[in-house]
């Protein structure tokens, strides 16, 4: 038991929910800010805000003409699709698709 009222929430040791899902949640890269917001209200705590470099050598450009290098990445074993992510989302950067 961790100390004080936060328990850390150990994702490996959690249900596979992802087979639950129906609706996709994707990140748009180009909208993703890396602000966090989704991050606490995942309830599975399926998102992780990760450094861009690979996206950044990807695309070709230099880090330095990215606005951002941080995006939300989306771990879809766990993943329920519930949507809430999309919800809060200040910038739109996240669309449900059809799983
Ligand atoms: S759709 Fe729900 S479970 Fe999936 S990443 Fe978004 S908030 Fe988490
Ligand atoms: S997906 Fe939206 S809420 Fe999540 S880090 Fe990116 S901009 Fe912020």
């Amino acid at each position: 038991m961790e100390e004080g009222a936060i328990i850390k929430h150990d994702i490996k040791k959690a249900p596979r929910t992802g087979d639950w899902r129906y609706m996709k949640p994707e990140v748009d890269k180009n909208k993703c800010i890396g602000c966090s917001t989704c991050v606490p209200f995942c309830p599975e705590a399926a998102i992780t805000v990760e450094r861009g470099t690979q996206n950044a050598e990807r695309s070709g450009k230099k880090r330095s003409t990215i606005r951002d290098p941080r995006y939300a990445s989306i771990d879809y074993e766990y993943c329920k699709g519930c949507g809430v992510c999309a919800e809060v989302c200040p910038t739109k950067a996240i669309l449900m698709k059809k799983n």
